[in-house]
């Protein structure tokens, strides 16, 4: 090796081992948070975990100790009939009393940690509802969020405390075997031949030790190999479970999916995804079962010999006089008690190594800034009496999409304007309202707000400057008027104001519990279902109960019935009389009272004007509108 080279490898160790120590500072960080996180959220949760721990590692020297006493007194030929009794009802009974108080503490433990569960569970789904919308549609940080809710207690945060109590009841295993261990070496064989000898020489006694060590290493060892396996195969293997979870989720569990899965007979498709990706899985995890078969094969016909070894020892010593044939069962039991003790303990500290990784994706997640800027300035009165906005040259992709799906829009509307969108499929006009109510952030370009870029003004008071209805909108099982105001305190009258101008008012009165009534069934059998329509209308009150300075529509009349459709427009002109509002329809019927249309194609401006304008400049609108005023003929 080259004096160059000797010095590169020589940095990058040193780089490694900065780096090592740099990620060892920022776990152990991250693994107190987890624990003073864990000790807030239930400061009972720790102490009991201990507790249960010592009960555990206790509870099977009850059984060994009292029954070698009881084999003991059995073969003393001056035996006490008294004693016996009592020793027998003493192991019965604590054996009764230790396993209920062991039950009980799982119990007290099993809540304690559900509710800390719940709570983490909440952690994960606030942090999605307040992160930015265009970090909410990225597949990674859903794929992220998917991996901290699925192992519940096994991974993660809530694993540790399995971990600490495994770590403490192998700790007290280990040192109640070690003193019977002492003690076995102690007792010796007695007579003068050349066996008894043997069996008390030093040399003997260190043997049983080496092997007794080269049984639990080499059992550990395979375990860290088989765990080391199939760490690695964990993120590719996880990846068909959580699919499948989701698919799940989002085909079976909601009830409105019912009916195109009967129609389209979609069970077979669904469940032939479900065995695909279960054939994916056992694909990706197969190799690591194989390798554990293999592994745990040699280990564990080692350590059934090592056992013979130990019955063979302790036999001969038992045979000549080293102690009684009851003390056979402690000694046996404290050499499967030791070994069990120290597998448990490298297991548990293997597993919480492993899980480092799981509890640092965990805050992680939690503590990821949102992208948008929050900015300082306030939208005040004066800019909400009196706005313009103006797009210039935004340009705008999704995360991980190939290309972008706006580029260089420029455009503005004023308060009073009515904007029509229209446009094919695809052509960027809900990703242009995104755009505009901050759901997502462009590019390139700006979008300005009386002149200053939107990103400068308060967040949450330049949310509240839109009124919308979504395509994709969400009316959520809660009782009609507290989705409609989307507060459980509301002003009840207008509420039903709104619902009125939305269209909804005749179907109010049809209802016994009024705006009280309780929406669909999930959380009560009274409730009531909507039609597409009358959901639609619903979602249409919420948006002119919140009376913003700006009106953002896309489709919102699209499940609504011609009469009523025609009927809200109108309503809908009266309310937004002196406001802006940005329509987005198919139905170019509905686009004539606006002032100005935009028509979209792919992703671009690609004309704009009044009604007349456009169908004069004979383009895509003319296009558009002659497609549909075939069918009116
Ligand atoms: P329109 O409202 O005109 O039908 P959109 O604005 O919804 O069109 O979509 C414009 C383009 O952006 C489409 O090609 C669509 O596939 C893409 N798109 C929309 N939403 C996402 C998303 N969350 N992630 C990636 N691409 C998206």
């Amino acid at each position: 090796m080259s004096k160059a080279d000797k010095k590169a490898a020589k940095r990058q160790a040193q780089e490694a081992e900065v780096s090592a120590a740099a990620k060892a500072g920022a776990a152990s960080k991250q693994m107190k948070r987890a624990i003073v996180y864990l000790a807030k959220e239930s400061p009972g949760i720790f102490p009991l975990a201990l507790l249960q721990a010592v009960m555990e590692a206790a509870y099977p020297y009850i059984g060994i100790l009292l029954s070698a006493g009881i084999l003991t007194e059995l073969a003393d030929p001056g035996r006490s009939m008294s004693h016996l009794f009592r020793m027998a009802l003493l192991l019965v009974g604590l054996n009764f009393l230790g396993r209920r108080m062991m039950d009980f503490g799982g119990q007290l433990l099993d809540v304690l940690q559900y509710t800390v569960l719940k709570h983490i569970e909440r952690a994960v789904a606030e942090k999605a509802w307040k992160m930015d919308y265009a970090m909410s549609a990225d597949p990674k940080i859903n794929e992220t969020k998917q991996r901290i809710t699925r192992w519940h207690y096994s991974r993660g945060v809530l694993a540790l405390v399995g971990q600490v109590r495994g770590v403490f009841q192998a700790l007290v295993t280990i040192g109640i075997s070690i003193a019977l261990v002492a003690e076995f070496f102690r007792a010796k064989a007695v007579g003068e031949d050349r066996t008894a000898a043997l069996l008390n020489h030093w040399a003997v006694s260190v043997l049983f030790l080496v092997l007794l060590s080269f049984s639990i290493i080499y059992s550990i060892y395979t375990s860290f190999r088989i765990q080391k396996y199939y760490f690695k195969t964990n993120e590719t293997s996880e990846k068909p479970i959580n699919r499948m979870m989701y698919l799940m989720d989002s085909c079976f569990s909601k009830y409105r999916n019912g009916k195109d899965i009967r129609m389209f007979h979609a069970k077979e498709q669904i469940s032939g995804k479900l065995r695909a990706l279960g054939g994916e899985y056992l694909r990706e995890i197969e190799p690591a079962f194989r390798y554990e078969r293999r592994k745990t094969f040699y280990s564990i016909l080692i350590s059934r010999c090592f056992d013979l070894l130990v019955y063979l020892f302790v036999g001969a010593k038992a045979i000549f006089g080293a102690f009684g044939v009851g003390s056979i069962l402690k000694y046996t039991g404290m050499v499967t008690q030791l070994g069990d003790g120290v597998t448990r303990l490298c297991d548990t500290v293997r597993d919480f190594l492993q899980n480092l990784e799981y509890v640092e994706v965990y805050f992680r997640y939690l503590d990821m800034p949102n992208a948008t800027a929050e900015g300082t300035l306030p939208v005040t009165q004066e800019i909400r009496d009196n706005y313009e906005f103006e797009f210039r040259n935004v340009t705008f992709a999704y995360p991980g999409a190939p290309g972008p799906s706006l580029s260089g829009i420029s455009c503005r509307f004023r308060k009073g304007e009515k904007i029509a969108i229209v446009g094919r499929n695809g052509s960027g006009k809900t990703t242009f309202i995104k755009l505009l109510c901050r759901l997502c952030d462009p590019q390139e370009g700006e979008i300005l707000l009386n002149g200053v870029d939107i990103r400068k003004y308060q967040y949450q008071e330049y949310l509240s400057f839109f009124s919308t209805v979504f395509q994709d909108y969400q009316i959520f099982d809660f009782k009609l008027g507290e989705n409609v105001a989307a507060e459980s305190e509301y002003d009840g009258e207008r509420v039903k104001e709104a619902l009125e101008n939305a269209g909804f008012g005749e179907r109010l009165r049809t209802l016994a519990d009024g705006l009280d009534t309780q929406l669909f069934k999930r959380f009560s059998e009274d409730g009531v279902e909507l039609s597409g329509g009358e959901s639609q209308k619903v979602a249409i009150a919420r948006c002119l109960y919140k009376d913003a300075p700006y009106l953002v529509l896309d489709e919102p009349t699209a499940a609504l019935d011609p009469l009523a459709e025609a009927d809200i427009y109108q309503r809908m002109n009266q309310f937004a009389r002196d406001k802006g509002a940005i329509y987005i329809s198919h139905r170019l019927s509905s686009c004539h009272f606006c002032n100005r249309i935009m028509v979209f194609e792919e992703g671009r401006i690609a004309e704009q004007g009044s009604h007349e304008e456009l169908l004069e400049a004979g383009g895509l609108y003319r296009r558009l509108w002659d497609a549909q005023a075939q069918y009116y003929a």
